[in-house]
C-alpha cells in the first residue's frame, strides 16, 4: 500500500500521547532511555497528554522496574525469548504492532545504531515520516511537534514539521537532552507477550563480537578537554591528557585530529561525532565550527584556548583565553597541581 493511499484512511484524531521506545542492552537501561523520558514528559505536558514507554527484551524485570521511576504513565513491556538480542525484524515488528494498536501521536526513538536501523522500518511499516537525528523537540502554540536537527551539512538548523501524517515520529541523539530524575511512584507497567516467530526473523544473529579497543565514555563525563587542528600533530595530545588527567576529565577532539590520524574517531564531538554535556568543556585549538558546536554547546560552561581571538569558538565561550595553547595548558597544568597541593 503506498503511503499516499495509507495517509486517505488515517483518522488524525484517533492518536493521542507521547511514547518513547527504550533502549536497553543486556537489561542495562541506556542513559538515552531516561534522556527521552524527560523530553517526552515535557512534550505530553505541552500537549496535555500522557507519557508512554515502550520496552523491548527477554528478562529484563530490573530494568523495567527501574524506568517505572521516571514519572511516565505507563510502560509497555514486550518480552519474548526471540528479543533477548536484537535483530531488525522483530523490533520492527513488535514496535509496529504497539503503535498501531496504541495509536501514540508522537513516537521518539533513541539514534543510537540500534535506533537507527529500526526506527525507518517502523516508519515505513506504519504509514508515516520520520525525523532523524534530532537535537531539538518542542510544541509551539500550534500545538505542531517541531523536530529540529543540523541540515545542509550541518550549516543550518531546520526544524521540520510533520502536519499531515500520524504517528509523528523521531530518532534524537544521544547525549543532548537532560536525563529525568527518579520519582517516589512508580508507573504501571503492561507486560505482553508478542506474537513472534522464527520465521518473523529474515536476518539472524549468528554471533554478537564485542569491541575491545578502550571505550573512552565522553557522553557520561564530566570534564572533556578537547583539542582540534591546533594541537598540531597526535604527539600534542599527550598535553591535553595531562591536563584531563589532573581536572579529572578525558580527552576528546574536533574533526580535523580524527581525520589526520592523531586520535581515534571514538573521540570526535561534534555533529558526526558525539553529541556532550559536560560540566566543563576546554577546547584547545578549535575554532568553533558550527558542526562541532553541535555537539557541545549544551556545555555547562566552556572555556576557549585559541591564538586567535576572533576565532567563533572565542565568542561562545564563557571564558576566552587568547593564547598559544603550549603555553597556556603547562600552566594551567602548574597552577591546578599547586591548588591541588
Ligand atoms: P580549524 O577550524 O582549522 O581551527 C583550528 C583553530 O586552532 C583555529 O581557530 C586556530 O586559531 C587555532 N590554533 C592554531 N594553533 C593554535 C595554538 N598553538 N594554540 C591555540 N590555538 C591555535 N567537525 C567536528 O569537530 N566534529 C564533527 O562531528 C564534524 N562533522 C562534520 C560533518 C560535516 C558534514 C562537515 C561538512 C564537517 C564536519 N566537521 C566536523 C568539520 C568542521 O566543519 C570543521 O572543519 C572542524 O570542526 C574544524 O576543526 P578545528 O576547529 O579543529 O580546526
Amino acid at each position: 500500500m503506498s503511503n499516499a493511499k495509507v495517509n486517505q484512511i488515517k483518522d488524525m484524531t484517533d492518536y493521542q500521547g507521547v511514547c518513547i521506545v527504550a533502549h536497553q542492552e543486556k537489561g542495562v537501561n541506556l542513559p538515552i532511555s531516561f534522556e527521552l523520558i524527560n523530553e517526552g514528559k515535557k512534550l505530553a505536558e505541552k500537549t496535555a497528554s500522557h507519557l508512554h514507554v515502550v520496552i523491548l527484551g527477554h528478562t529484563i524485570n530490573e530494568a523495567v522496574e527501574e524506568l517505572s521511576y521516571y514519572g511516565a504513565d505507563k510502560i509497555y513491556y514486550y518480552d519474548h525469548p526471540l528479543l533477548d538480542t536484537y535483530t531488525t525484524d522483530a523490533y520492527t515488528k513488535v514496535i509496529s504492532t504497539f503503535i498501531q494498536n496504541i495509536k501514540p501521536e508522537i513516537v521518539i526513538f533513541g539514534a543510537s545504531s540500534i535506533g537507527r536501523d529500526f526506527a525507518p522500518r517502523v516508519a515505513a511499516r506504519v504509514g508515516t515520516g520520520l525525523v532523524a537525528d534530532c537535537t531539538r523537540l518542542d510544541i509551539n502554540e500550534d500545538c505542531k511537534f517541531l523536530q529540529t536537527r543540523p541540515a545542509f551539512g550541518g550549516n543550518l538548523m531546520a526544524t521540520i514539521i510533520c502536519p499531515n501524517d500520524r504517528p509523528q515520529m523521531a530518532t534524537v541523539r544521544p547525549g543532548v537532552m537532560e536525563k529525568a530524575e527518579p520519582i517516589e511512584e512508580s508507573s504501571e507497567i503492561i507486560k505482553i507477550v508478542p506474537e513472534l516467530t522464527e520465521e518473523d526473523i529474515i536476518a539472524k544473529t549468528i554471533e554478537i563480537i564485542m569491541d575491545k579497543t578502550k571505550k573512552v565514555s565522553l557522553t557520561n563525563t564530566e570534564i572533556i578537554v578537547s583539542g582540534g587542528r591546533g594541537v598540531g600533530n597526535a604527539e600534542g595530545f599527550s598535553l591535553l591528557e595531562e591536563l584531563a588527567d589532573v581536572l579529572g576529565g578525558v580527552v576528546g577532539a574536533s574533526r580535523v585530529p580524527v581525520d589526520s590520524g592523531w586520535i581515534s574517531h571514538s573521540r570526535q564531538i561534534g555533529q558526526t561525532g558525539q553529541t556532550v554535556r559536560p560540566k566543563l568543556y576546554i577546547a584547545c585549538g578549535i575554532s568553533g565550527a558550527i558542526q562541532h558546536m553541535t555537539g557541545m554547546s549544551e556545555s555547562d560552561y566552556i572555556i576557549a584556548i585559541n591564538k586567535n581571538p576572533k576565532a567563533p569558538i572565542m565568542k561562545q565561550a564563557h571564558l576566552a583565553i587568547e593564547g598559544d595553547l603550549y603555553k597556556v595548558i603547562p600552566e594551567l597544568i602548574q597552577e591546578i597541581k599547586v591548588k591541588k597541593g
